[in-house]
This record gives structure tokens, sequence and C-alpha cells, in this order.
């Protein structure tokens, strides 16, 4: 069955381990699960997924990818994609949901029917600059958290959640009838427990059992260079918790950009819009434009024609999934064609017609209207 599990849960880490903490626990995992040693069904699915979630997480750049867009922002470089993107679990989902509802295996081991906690979006407002260059964030905000009083189970210290009493454990009633097809089994969640299987005597008083409280949470969120509007950096398992001990939901941080007020940005590459005038393009010039390092003086050749483009190579925005390369700065020229003139500019432009042969309209245009009634 094709399962998406996260990486940081299939190490069985946080997402804060540094890198001697990720190899400790891959070694230690890796000797349980490998194929050669544990003989338990599934050992080797195991040990691939183990080997695949280390290949990811002890790569710095490969795990600040995984960070920010899940596996689907690993391409071929790491495991199977899934196809639906971020935020979804893929087909392992959809496989799971099939498959629960066909009541588990003969032995009665059942995976619990605890509730997961929601998954929460905060929108993250940056500038331009902090866009192109990552920056942490710390962002701080209300949610549902584990209770400490209690751990997270709801039952007041000192007890534990018990048995369920009516279906004992399993957290579903099976009823088997008989039927002209033959044997028909149905499974339905049990009412006492809610199809948990576990009861809680003695409730935890903090959060009256349900295993989390109201709390105010600070985070440092990493936003890589070159994250755009719109993307998502997902925070798995820092969303809401789980009552009584069910998994937390993933933090979606939705960022938004506040626009560079020159620059255009479209994806990768930067687009200044560059004005100049007929004598500029002309004889050439030399101008300061707006870069991501600041400002910087470029020369113009003579004889540029209006639309040209200047690419400046490698000085666009870096690439989210290729670290270390950027996209171009394109300079668009803009040859602005003087409206209004001056005396002598009007006399010069017409010297310069005359020097060249060419026909224009001379005199100014109250000259010409005089010329037209009179
Ligand atoms: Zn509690």
């Amino acid at each position: 069955m094709v399962t998406e599990r996260d990486y940081y849960e299939i190490l069985e880490i946080e997402r804060s381990a540094g890198d001697a903490e990720i190899k400790r626990s891959f070694r230690r995992l890796a000797q349980k699960w490998h194929p050669d040693v544990n003989t338990e069904a599934g050992s080797e699915v195991r040990f691939k997924e183990i080997n695949e979630a280390y290949q990811v997480l002890s790569d710095p750049k490969r795990r600040q990818i995984y960070d920010v867009v899940g596996k689907s922002g690993l391409g071929d470089m790491g495991g199977s994609g899934s196809p639906f993107g971020e935020g979804f679990g893929g087909f392992g989902d959809l496989f799971d949901a099939f498959f629960a509802g066909m009541g588990g295996s003969a032995t009665g081991a059942r995976r619990s029917r605890r509730q997961s906690g929601s998954d929460l979006r905060y929108d993250l407002r940056i500038t331009f600059d902090e866009a192109v260059r990552g920056i942490d964030k710390e962002i701080d905000f209300d949610l549902l958290d584990r209770c400490l009083t209690c751990g997270g189970s709801g039952a007041t210290p000192g007890s534990a959640p018990v048995t369920c009493t009516a279906c004992g454990g399993r957290g579903e009633i099976r009823s088997v009838r008989q039927t002209m097809l033959g044997q028909m089994v149905n499974v339905t969640p049990c009412n006492r427990c809610n199809g948990e299987g576990r009861m809680i005597d003695v409730p935890c008083q903090a959060c009256r059992g349900d295993g989390r409280v109201q709390r105010h949470k600070k985070i440092r969120v990493t936003v890589p260079a070159g994250i755009d509007e719109g993307h998502q950096i997902r925070l798995s398992g820092e969303g809401e918790a789980g009552p009584r001990g069910g998994t937390p939901g993933n933090l979606y941080v939705a960022v938004h950009v506040t626009p560079h007020a020159q620059l255009r940005r479209d994806g990768t590459e930067l687009y200044y819009e560059m004005q100049m005038s007929i004598a500029q393009a002309a004889l050439g010039t030399r101008t300061r434009i707006p870069t991501i390092e600041g400002e910087e003086e470029i020369e113009v050749r003579p004889g540029t024609q209006p639309g040209t483009e200047i690419r400046l190579r490698g000085r666009g925005v870096p690439h989210l999934r290729r670290p270390g390369s950027r996209g171009d700065l394109h300079v668009m020229v803009r040859v602005n064609v003087p409206t209004k003139l001056s005396k002598r500019q009007r006399q010069l432009l017409e010297d310069l017609a005359a020097e060249s042969g060419e026909v224009v309209l001379t005199g100014g245009i109250f000259d010409r209207m005089k010329d037209a009634i009179g």
C-alpha cells in the first residue's frame, strides 16, 4: 500500500532536530528495521522509507525544500512525489480511508480512531527584499495546544485512560448477520467511547478531558530565499493538537510579498523599465538602475533602439528549488519622444531633420494654426 508519511515522523524526530540527532535516529531505526535482522512483514518497506527520509533530511538543501513545499518539491531528487502536491495526502489517505471501512485484520488490532488536530493557516506578509534574501520570522498566534497538565491524554494526572468496556478497546462494534449471500459483518464505531477505544475515568481539570487548551504560541519560520507570493510553507505537526493525544495538524504559512516599487517580478525573473530620451538612445548614456543589491550604474550603447532588452544574467531572484542559482534582471529600454519642446529644442530638432533631409512640420502649433486660419 502506498503511504505518504511525513519524513520527520518516519525518523521519529522533531522538526527542529539537528544533524546529529537525525543521524542518531536514522542509525537506530535502520538497525531495527534492516530486512536482514527484522523478519516482520513490511520491514523492507519500512527500511526503504527510513532511508528515503534520511536521504532528504540529512541534506540541508533538500531538507529546506521538503519543509517548504513537501515531497512534491523534490521532483525526482527525492522519493515518489505526490501528484496532488502539498496539502494532500495523495493516494495513501485514499487507500487508508477505503480499507478502514473494511474492518481491519482478523486479530482485531486496528488503528485507533483518535481524531487528529486541524490544520491551521497563517498569513504572513513580507517585503520584496525579505522574499528575495530569505528571512527567519517569528510568528505568534492562538491555537488549541496540548494540555501540559495531563500531557494531552485528557486524564487527570496520576490516572490514565482506560480501555472502553463496550468495544474492548477496538473502537468499533461488529455484528454478524446471516443473509442470502452469506455472512455479512457490519462494523460501526463504538458509541460509548466515540470510536476511540479508550475512555477517561477522571478528566483532567485543566482541559476538561479534551487534552488540549487554548494557548498563545510563538514559533520561528524560516522563509527561504526566492519564495513568492502565494507560496505556502508547511510546518508539519505545528497545527492544532489532536484531542486526547491525537496527531496534531499542520501549520500552513501562506506567504504574501509586497511588490518592489520599481522592479516587476515574474518567478525568478526581474524586469525594469528604463526611460531615456531620443538623444540618450542615439548618443548612449550612463544611468542608475535598481537591483536587488541596490542602485547600480549601467552604460547604454549609442544607437540603442526602443524596446531593446539589456539582460543582466544572474541578477534576478534566487531559484527556490535550485539553491545557488538565480534568474536574470531584464532592463527594457523605453525611448520617450518629447511632446513639449522649448523654442531652442524645436530649432535643434528642425536642424537635425534638415541635416538628414527629412520632411518635418516646421514652426510651432500656433504658427500652423495661424496658417490654417489666415
Ligand atoms: Zn489536561
